[in-house]
């Protein structure tokens, strides 16, 4: 760690950011007591070719915080691969001394029911501004987490009045990466190919372990450890006013993005917000041109209308939230841009060219991490500045945009979520999400209902989740289409999730005597009644759990063909029937679900079900709907292997799997191993893996497929993977969008209705309608086929191309018009599911999980 102290001085001054012009021209005594990152770590740190991992990054907050009373480092919880997951927070000594009545009034700020203006003006007056800083999400994106070492030692040791002046009306809240264990992936990766011709290339897998890029879409649904805990630490201990995520886009545009933001805006976010971020926008841009830092841009690519990135959720919550993108380079490897290389392209920079909003073009050369992390410094010392100067006006702007939420809201009105409904665990689900982020959710005083109040600090962002979108018609010029969305378009998680919500207006003898959610408002697990056979609904999502368990432990477990009612309870077709055990009790009490035992034994066919070994494809390029599947399968406890393309062209699968799933991936993925080259472009430059990395399953391991399926196995394709049986298996169904253009079709993550057949096995549990996640050009048209093949329509559009859409934005409705979303077909002895569309989406998809998981089951079941 030791390194000659005065070689290192030089190296790191002469790289040191403008922002050093603040330093005292005296030297002072506790600064040069604590080392720089680049003493402390032993290389000069944003260096080409130099990278600290993780752990490092760690290591030095923690001795920051060993030796300034300026810094406090706190452990948010364990990532997903158990690394430690920390926040920095850094203010003077005093402010930190007093953190919890900092927290305290931005607390009652975030939260002004019953507030008086005096006490307003009093909280605004004695509060801080708590910014949140957060770094490297997407982990190759990996600039911040080096600059955030340098940024707090810089503030930790700066004696300058214009820094402790920032300190003392700021707490600083630094986290150096959203994602640490895929930090520590890039940076292993990174290193390990320096020197080869694979240098700062892509990784063959995920960098997070389950959801890769996607760890930047699970803002609203808060499925993972490191989306959890960060919500935990902003929205039920710091209540941040301002949250700045810092993020890397591609290498040939312009050098940093800032905000203003491109169109279109979320309707429920408050003028106030974008006036506030304009603000912090503007003043990043101002400082980065004053240091001679050409190619800043605004109002581009970056729309702030979906409710699930890091900077977009806070918006919804009265959180003035900012998101940076610096232009990439090769990791921590140089590159360099001839000026024809630059382009735009993009909303707000159609051209390469001086613009009011980019009037300072980069002209190409040399483009380094070291770039990278001199623009973001000056970014975030730009966001500490501005939130000094405007303290009163961000901590009073959230308090106002609060108060707004709350008066769009009605007294006595609520949205109310039934406890007792088809599927109550995920209601229940729903409720202790709302939760979690922060919004008041009550528990009516009879027990019956989850309700949660319109008029409450967040009552917009509830409306938002709980109702449906319309995605705006912004245009950019006369005549032209309205401006395509960034990512999905609809987000209702009643629809999501199968959940029945209602808003009414509530007498207020229904509201009284209603109490805070708390931990053990889930549903009661219980066994009612006795022998011989015990039944479970097949409707709640956590009815496959009970199986998997049961299963597991060897219970024979029948599934009923049909539906059937007794004791007064009417049975679903699929509802699972399982022989007394010690066990049922505790299997109840796990899962929340009700066991009921029968006497005497329905009259109802059955088959039998057996424990399903399934198999999970993963290709080498990273697909995160392998990874979503792979964590959702895990949660729901199947036995569950991933293939690699090694084992695929082996075959002989059938001995080692009884299901195989293809996730979401064209074909030539599967096949090749790397994307088709779109009609009529020539093939675009493919990047190469390191060789054991490369190819995909070839021809032999789609005939290994076919041999699979045909001795008994069950595939099952998961939007578009379907593409590979269809193309090569022979089979009566083809996808009638396969070849539709965008202007003739396009579902862009929209929530439409689809039809389905209860007494299917993959319907089992379903209701006879549901909302379907689509963003992908599929739907299918099945045909007669010969004697040696069934074929069935599981599910469907409606008829009418009027009813399709539920939430979002669509365009061609009429073409999925009585076209089928789902369907099954038997194969020689085995069986393909064909799933046309996101059942699973991001682990969001909740009232369509059934589907896979009836498919999976299908797989160990007799026909
Ligand atoms: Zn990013």
């Amino acid at each position: 760690m030791k390194s000659p102290y005065s070689v290192l001085t030089v190296l790191f001054f002469c790289t040191l950011p403008m922002v050093s012009a603040f330093a005292s021209p005296t030297a002072q005594p506790s600064a040069d007591k604590i080392q720089t990152p680049s003493q402390f770590l032993g290389f000069e740190v944003g260096a080409d070719r130099k990278l600290a991992d993780y752990h490092q990054i760690v290591a030095y907050f923690k001795y920051l915080a060993s030796k300034s009373p300026r810094i406090q480092v706190e452990n948010m919880g364990q990532t997903t691969l158990n690394n430690e997951f920390i926040l920095a927070a850094i203010s003077t000594k005093e402010n930190l001394q007093n953190e919890a009545k900092y927290q305290e009034i931005a607390r009652k700020l975030a939260d002004p029911r019953g507030r008086s203006e005096q006490e307003v003006d009093g909280l605004v007056r004695d509060g801080k501004v708590i910014l949140l800083v957060t770094c490297n999400i997407h982990s190759t994106e990996i600039g911040s987490s080096q600059m955030a070492m340098e940024w707090a030692q810089a503030l930790v040791t700066a004696e300058d009045p214009e820094t402790l002046r920032r300190l003392n009306n700021v707490i600083l809240l630094l986290v150096p990466s959203l994602n640490p264990d895929g930090q520590i992936m890039v940076t292993e990766w990174y290193r390990k190919y320096v020197g080869t011709k694979y240098e700062g290339g892509r990784m063959p897998w995920l960098y997070h372990t389950y959801v890769g890029h996607d760890d930047n879409r699970d803002w609203y649904m808060l499925t993972q450890k490191e989306t959890q805990a960060m919500t935990h630490a902003a929205y039920h201990e710091w209540f941040p006013q301002i949250w700045l995520d810092e993020h890397q886009m591609g290498s040939s545009g312009p050098r940093l993005f800032v905000p203003p933001y491109a169109d279109p805006i979320a309707n429920s976010v408050s003028p106030l917000m974008w006036r506030g971020i304009n603000v912090i926008g503007s003043t990043m841009a101002w400082r980065l041109e004053q240091q001679h830092k050409p190619g800043v841009v605004y109002g581009y690519v970056y729309d702030q209308y979906w409710p699930g990135a890091t900077e977009g959720t806070p918006q919804f919550k009265n959180i003035f939230g900012l998101l940076t993108e610096a232009a990439s380079a090769r990791i921590a490897t140089p590159i360099t841009l001839s000026p024809t290389e630059l382009s735009g392209g993009g909303k707000g920079l159609i051209d390469y060219m001086k613009t009011a909003n980019f009037p300072n073009p980069w002209n190409g050369g040399t483009w380094r991490l070291r770039d990278i992390m001199d623009y973001e410094r000056i970014a975030s010392d730009a966001i500490l500045e501005t939130a000094t100067d405007h303290r009163e006006d961000f901590l009073r702007g959230t308090q106002q945009m609060a108060m707004e939420q709350i008066s769009d809201g009605k007294p006595d009105e609520f949205w109310r979520i039934h406890r007792d409904q088809r599927d109550p665990v995920s209601a229940a689900k729903l409720a202790h999400l709302l939760e979690q982020h922060g919004a008041e959710v009550m528990v009516s005083a009879n027990g019956k209902d989850f309700l949660v109040p319109t008029a409450q600090p967040y009552g917009r962002f509830v409306g938002e989740l709980l109702g449906r979108q319309r995605y705006p018609k912004v245009r950019v010029a006369v005549g032209q289409p309205p401006l395509r969305p960034y990512d999905v378009t609809a987000w209702t998680l009643p629809l999501l999730m199968g959940v029945d919500v209602t808003k009414e207006v509530l007498p207020a003898e229904e509201s009284k005597g209603a109490r805070k959610i708390n931990d053990s408002d889930w549903p009661q697990g219980r066994v009612e009644g006795g022998s011989p056979v015990y039944a479970v609904s097949p409707q709640a999502n956590s009815s496959t759990r009970v199986l998997n368990a049961a299963l597991k432990t060897k219970h024979s477990v029948l599934i009923a063909k049909e539906g059937f009612t007794a004791n007064g309870v009417n049975y679903a077709p699929g509802t699972l029937l399982l022989q007394p055990s010690n066990d049922l009790q505790q299997l109840a009490a796990k899962y929340h679900v009700v066991v009921r035992g029968l006497d005497p034994k329905p009259n109802v066919a059955t088959t039998a079900v057996k424990e399903v070994r399934v198999g999970l494809y993963k290709p080498w390029n990273a697909s995160m709907d392998e990874g979503w599947t792979r964590w959702l399968l895990e949660q729901y406890e199947f036995n569950l292997k991933n293939i690699d393309n090694k084992a695929m062209k082996v075959g002989n699968l059938n001995a080692a799997y009884d299901a195989i799933i293809l996730p979401d991936m064209e074909k030539n993925v599967i096949v090749e191993g790397k994307p088709k080259p779109q009609d009529g472009n020539p093939a675009e430059y493919f990047e190469e893996l390191p060789p054991e990395y490369t190819g995909g399953i070839g021809k032999e391991g789609v005939k290994a497929l076919k041999d699979f399926v045909e001795a008994g196995g069950t595939l099952i394709t998961l939007a578009s993977s379907g593409e590979l049986p269809i193309e090569e298996f022979n089979v009566p169904v083809r996808n009638v969008l396969a070849k539709v253009r965008p202007e003739e079709f396009s579902s862009p993550g929209s929530l439409l209705r689809i039809n389905l057949d209860p007494h299917s096995p993959l319907a089992y549990g379903m209701p006879e309608e549901a909302a379907a996640f689509v963003n992908e050009p599929i739907a299918y048209q099945t045909s007669i086929p010969g004697a040696d093949i069934e074929r069935s329509v599981v599910a469907w559009y409606p008829t009418d191309s009027e009813d399709i859409l539920l939430s979002g934005w669509i365009n061609g409705a009429d073409r999925l018009a009585r076209r089928a979303a789902v369907v099954t077909l038997t194969y020689g002895k085995g069986k393909i599911a064909l799933l046309g569309f996101r059942v699973q989406n991001r682990a969001q998809t909740e009232g369509t999980f059934k589907l896979l998981f009836n498919a999976i089951e299908w797989a160990g079941t007799e026909q």
